[in-house]
């Protein structure tokens, strides 16, 4: 049976608690549009998947109310008939939420009549292939929801997924208790081992940063991760690259096969997928669609704006990993900045361009040497591109230091070991001076990724993530 899940951006959850909200415990009642992420194959599962991403939370107006209990709520359906022509205007699905404060966990017979003739209303209206979302507020937090779709039978959802500054998961299959992860249940409780064991992670980039975020995710107990590189290792990359032996080097051995191959001797029961190839292949597409967070950790800039655009999207948090360390211009060994950043990309932060954590012009520089490389060699004997210049210093316990702190920041989403709760959208430590900072990375209002809602949990469109070329 294919299986769908839903994802709600926190504001949209925010919004339906206050719609949904009543003073006497009467049911409430509201409409959603939602994105829609066709998922072919799951990495890990290889089924087909749909995956619904909240869009807009939209009131039903005043007049269009008609009566509401604590065992029910009916509205007349003029406003639902204008859901389904914006929904089909703008590729996205029509959803309908309405509350149980009694705390009925469930759909109702009621709720299966009701459903039935809205679907059929939304079908006659907008013609075959019409879905329709039903989502049910039980008490004031907990969110169940199905889909209507080909025949008149709707199929459940496995997951509801709300993310924000966290990622909050209700889902209806919740794994065992794990004996390997006993000690981290003593410090977070068992949940946040459950949590963890349902998670599907990608780490784009294996090297001096991913490869200590792949053993990391592993140790804690991240029950699935996808590797994407499309390096072989080096000689030169022994001194940070964890996993790799000199053998790997010699015989020009994948990255992402010694991820796979670490992780699964781990015995860990981590199930662990790699993909080699640059990060925007159409078929690393799909890929990256089934994961729930996505971990950046390529020095790649191009690639880098690419994940930006997907959290935005697909709302899939991309937690971003840079190192400078910059070596002294006057020749000598020694360096004159040495800072580790960890951003966290998704909507209502900044994107990377408005941080200025990607440079665009390197960016365009490498899309040229990738799709063209005859015209990158023109450019650059022609001083027309800058060229990726000498390669970078590294040093272990670096770049180790910046993979601890990005797992970290997932792991502020999912437990609140700091206090504060949530993560933080971009740390910046100096690791040189010991110290570290904060940064709010506001939105530019005028940027088209960030500044606007338009594109926020959009889902699939053509072209892909609405990139030309
Ligand atoms: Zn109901
Ligand atoms: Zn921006």
């Amino acid at each position: 049976m294919k299986r769908s899940d839903i994802t709600l951006h926190a504001r949209h959850r925010d919004k339906l608690q206050a719609l949904l909200a009543h003073p006497r415990g009467h049911e409430g009642a509201a409409y959603m549009l939602l994105g829609k992420s066709e998922i072919a194959q799951d990495p890990w599962d290889l089924e087909p998947r749909t995956r619904y991403t909240s869009y807009e939370v939209i009131a039903i107006p005043q007049e269009d109310r008609v009566d509401a209990s604590d065992k029910h709520v009916t509205w007349n359906t003029n406003s639902f008939a204008q859901l389904c022509r914006r929904a089909k205007e703008e590729g996205l699905v029509p959803a309908i939420v309405h509350s149980h404060p009694g705390g009925f966990d469930g759909f109702s017979e009621q709720d299966d009549r009701n459903e039935c003739d809205l679907f059929t209303m939304a079908r006659n209206r907008n013609g075959e292939g019409t879905r329709l979302v039903s989502v049910v507020q039980v008490g004031d937090s907990l969110y169940r929801a199905r889909v209507w779709e080909d025949d008149m039978t709707p199929l459940h959802c496995h997951r509801v997924t709300t993310i924000g500054t966290r990622i909050e998961i209700q889902s209806t299959d919740a794994p065992p208790p794990s004996e390997t992860l006993a000690r981290q249940a003593l410090a977070f409780g068992p949940e946040v081992n459950g949590l963890l064991k349902q998670l599907s992670v990608a780490v784009v980039g294996c090297g001096g940063t991913g490869s200590p975020v792949v053993q990391l995710l592993a140790r804690l107990g991240v029950g699935h991760i996808l590797v994407i590189d499309d390096d072989v290792v080096e000689h030169s990359n022994l001194n940070r690259l964890y996993g790799a032996t000199r053998k790997d080097a010699d015989h020009a051995v994948p990255k992402v096969d010694v991820m796979a191959r670490e992780v699964t001797m781990m015995g860990l029961d981590i199930e662990i997928q790699s993909v080699s190839g640059w990060v925007d292949a159409p078929d690393i597409r799909d890929a990256l669609k089934s994961c729930d967070i996505i971990f950046g950790c390529t020095d790649d800039h191009s690639g880098r704006l690419y994940l930006n655009r997907i959290a935005h999207f697909y709302l899939i948090p991309v937690i971003d990993v840079g190192l400078v360390l910059m070596p002294r211009d006057d020749g000598e060994p020694g360096l004159l900045e040495m800072a580790a950043r960890v951003s966290v990309l998704f909507p209502t932060s900044a994107c990377h361009g408005c941080r200025g954590t990607v440079d665009r012009v390197r960016a365009r520089e490498e899309d040229l040497e990738r799709l063209d490389p005859a015209e990158y060699e023109r450019q650059k004997t022609e001083a027309y591109v800058r060229g990726a210049g000498n390669p970078a210093p590294a040093v272990v316990t670096f770049t180790s230091e910046a993979a601890t702190m990005a797992v970290n920041e997932l792991l502020a989403g999912l437990v609140d070991f700091r206090g504060s709760g949530g993560w933080t959208w971009q740390r910046y430590r100096k690791l040189d001076k010991g110290f570290e900072r904060s940064q709010a990375a506001q939105p530019r209002s005028d940027c088209p990724v960030c500044g606007s809602e338009e594109y926020w949990g959009l889902g699939d469109v053509d072209p892909f993530l609405d990139r030309i070329g």
